[in-house]
Protein backbone atom coordinates (compact mmCIF):
# COMPACT_ATOMS: atom_id res chain seq x y z
CA UNK A 1 0.00 0.00 0.00
CA UNK A 2 1.53 3.65 -0.84
CA UNK A 3 1.34 5.81 1.83
CA UNK A 4 -0.55 8.98 2.03
CA UNK A 5 2.14 11.13 1.77
CA UNK A 6 3.76 9.47 -1.19
CA UNK A 7 -0.11 9.66 -2.88
CA UNK A 8 -0.21 13.63 -1.89
CA UNK A 9 3.21 13.93 -4.26
CA UNK A 10 2.16 12.09 -6.67
CA UNK A 11 -1.08 13.66 -7.39
CA UNK A 12 1.22 17.05 -6.82
CA UNK A 13 3.00 16.17 -9.68
CA UNK A 14 -0.26 14.86 -12.16
CA UNK A 15 -0.83 18.80 -11.52
CA UNK A 16 2.54 19.81 -12.57
CA UNK A 17 2.86 17.45 -15.50
CA UNK A 18 -1.20 18.80 -16.44
CA UNK A 19 0.36 22.65 -15.86
CA UNK A 20 3.36 21.62 -18.33
CA UNK A 21 0.91 20.21 -21.09
CA UNK A 22 -1.29 23.78 -20.45
CA UNK A 23 2.19 26.05 -20.79
CA UNK A 24 3.24 24.35 -23.51
CA UNK A 25 0.23 24.93 -25.78
CA UNK A 26 -0.09 28.77 -24.28
CA UNK A 27 3.00 28.95 -26.01
CA UNK A 28 1.96 27.11 -29.24
CA UNK A 29 -0.52 29.61 -29.08
CA UNK A 30 1.83 32.76 -29.11
CA UNK A 31 4.04 30.59 -31.96
CA UNK A 32 0.96 30.56 -34.04
CA UNK A 33 0.08 34.46 -33.73
CA UNK A 34 3.72 35.09 -34.87
CA UNK A 35 3.22 32.70 -37.65
CA UNK A 36 5.99 30.64 -36.23
CA UNK A 37 3.66 27.45 -37.44
CA UNK A 38 6.84 25.06 -37.13
CA UNK A 39 7.54 25.92 -33.41
CA UNK A 40 4.03 25.79 -32.69
CA UNK A 41 3.63 22.28 -34.07
CA UNK A 42 6.98 21.16 -31.80
CA UNK A 43 4.74 22.93 -28.70
CA UNK A 44 1.81 21.42 -29.53
CA UNK A 45 4.10 17.94 -29.66
CA UNK A 46 5.70 18.78 -26.30
CA UNK A 47 2.33 19.70 -24.85
CA UNK A 48 0.84 16.42 -25.82
CA UNK A 49 3.86 14.86 -24.16
CA UNK A 50 2.98 16.15 -21.22
CA UNK A 51 -0.17 14.89 -20.61
CA UNK A 52 1.13 11.41 -21.21
CA UNK A 53 3.15 12.41 -18.43
CA UNK A 54 0.54 12.94 -16.52
CA UNK A 55 -1.46 9.60 -17.21
CA UNK A 56 1.69 7.55 -16.43
CA UNK A 57 1.40 8.94 -12.61
CA UNK A 58 -2.50 8.44 -13.12
CA UNK A 59 -1.65 4.61 -14.34
CA UNK A 60 0.49 4.45 -11.55
CA UNK A 61 -1.62 5.72 -9.12
CA UNK A 62 -4.26 3.32 -10.25
CA UNK A 63 -2.25 0.25 -10.41
CA UNK A 64 -1.58 0.92 -6.49
CA UNK A 65 -4.90 1.30 -5.57
CA UNK A 66 -4.59 4.96 -4.47
CA UNK A 67 -6.85 7.78 -4.39
CA UNK A 68 -6.45 10.00 -7.75
CA UNK A 69 -7.11 14.08 -7.15
CA UNK A 70 -7.20 16.39 -9.97
CA UNK A 71 -6.02 19.46 -8.37
CA UNK A 72 -6.51 23.50 -9.99
CA UNK A 73 -4.65 24.09 -13.02
CA UNK A 74 -3.23 27.74 -12.76
CA UNK A 75 -3.28 29.67 -15.78
CA UNK A 76 -0.37 30.10 -17.98
CA UNK A 77 1.07 33.25 -19.18
CA UNK A 78 -0.38 34.29 -22.67
CA UNK A 79 2.77 36.61 -23.92
CA UNK A 80 6.02 35.45 -23.99
CA UNK A 81 8.25 38.43 -25.28
CA UNK A 82 9.87 36.19 -27.74
CA UNK A 83 10.49 32.80 -29.35
CA UNK A 84 13.85 32.98 -27.58
CA UNK A 85 12.62 33.83 -24.55
CA UNK A 86 9.22 30.87 -24.79
CA UNK A 87 12.30 28.45 -25.24
CA UNK A 88 14.24 29.89 -21.64
CA UNK A 89 11.27 30.07 -19.75
CA UNK A 90 10.41 26.21 -21.18
CA UNK A 91 14.36 25.48 -19.87
CA UNK A 92 13.77 26.98 -16.45
CA UNK A 93 9.84 25.11 -16.30
CA UNK A 94 11.60 21.85 -16.85
CA UNK A 95 14.46 22.59 -14.42
CA UNK A 96 11.48 23.01 -11.85
CA UNK A 97 10.30 20.09 -12.66
CA UNK A 98 13.31 18.15 -13.01
CA UNK A 99 13.68 19.18 -8.82
CA UNK A 100 10.30 17.93 -8.13
CA UNK A 101 11.04 14.73 -9.71
CA UNK A 102 14.04 14.14 -7.67
CA UNK A 103 11.96 15.24 -4.26
CA UNK A 104 9.92 12.43 -5.62
CA UNK A 105 12.25 9.89 -5.40
CA UNK A 106 13.66 11.12 -2.28
CA UNK A 107 10.42 10.58 -0.75
CA UNK A 108 10.09 6.74 -2.21
CA UNK A 109 13.71 6.25 -0.73
CA UNK A 110 13.02 7.20 2.50
CA UNK A 111 9.79 5.52 3.18
CA UNK A 112 11.21 2.14 0.99
CA UNK A 113 8.53 2.10 -1.81
CA UNK A 114 10.65 0.25 -4.61
CA UNK A 115 7.56 0.34 -7.19
CA UNK A 116 7.14 3.87 -7.16
CA UNK A 117 11.67 4.16 -7.52
CA UNK A 118 12.01 2.03 -10.13
CA UNK A 119 8.27 3.90 -12.21
CA UNK A 120 10.69 7.31 -11.38
CA UNK A 121 13.70 6.00 -13.20
CA UNK A 122 11.76 6.49 -16.57
CA UNK A 123 11.67 10.17 -15.14
CA UNK A 124 14.92 10.65 -14.18
CA UNK A 125 15.91 9.59 -17.84
CA UNK A 126 13.23 12.02 -19.41
CA UNK A 127 14.09 14.82 -17.44
CA UNK A 128 17.97 14.57 -18.83
CA UNK A 129 16.24 14.45 -22.71
CA UNK A 130 14.06 17.18 -21.80
CA UNK A 131 16.41 19.53 -20.35
CA UNK A 132 19.31 18.85 -22.99
CA UNK A 133 16.62 19.30 -26.15
CA UNK A 134 15.13 22.72 -24.94
CA UNK A 135 19.36 24.32 -24.69
CA UNK A 136 20.07 22.95 -27.85
CA UNK A 137 17.07 24.66 -28.93
CA UNK A 138 18.36 27.92 -27.53
CA UNK A 139 21.80 27.74 -28.58
CA UNK A 140 20.26 27.18 -32.20
CA UNK A 141 18.35 30.84 -31.73
CA UNK A 142 21.32 32.17 -30.25
CA UNK A 143 23.73 31.39 -32.84
CA UNK A 144 21.41 32.17 -35.59
CA UNK A 145 19.34 35.18 -33.71
CA UNK A 146 15.80 35.75 -33.32
CA UNK A 147 15.87 38.38 -35.98
CA UNK A 148 17.53 36.87 -38.89
CA UNK A 149 16.24 34.91 -41.67
CA UNK A 150 17.84 31.65 -40.39
CA UNK A 151 14.58 31.50 -37.43
CA UNK A 152 12.36 30.34 -40.48
CA UNK A 153 15.00 26.97 -41.03
CA UNK A 154 15.03 26.64 -37.20
CA UNK A 155 10.82 27.15 -37.14
CA UNK A 156 11.22 24.37 -40.27
CA UNK A 157 13.30 21.93 -38.41
CA UNK A 158 10.92 21.97 -35.43
CA UNK A 159 7.97 21.69 -37.24
CA UNK A 160 9.39 18.03 -38.11
CA UNK A 161 8.91 16.53 -34.72
CA UNK A 162 6.42 14.20 -34.28
CA UNK A 163 6.77 13.05 -30.98
MG1 LIG B 1 6.93 16.23 -17.98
Amino acid sequence: MISKTLQNALNNQIQSETYSSYLYMAMAAYADSKNFKGIAKWFKVQSSEEWMHAMKFYDFLVERGATVIFKAIEQPPSDFKSILHAFEATLEHEKKVTASINKLYELALKENDYPTQIMLHWFIDEQVEEEANVTEIIEKIKLVGEKSGSILWIDNELGKREK
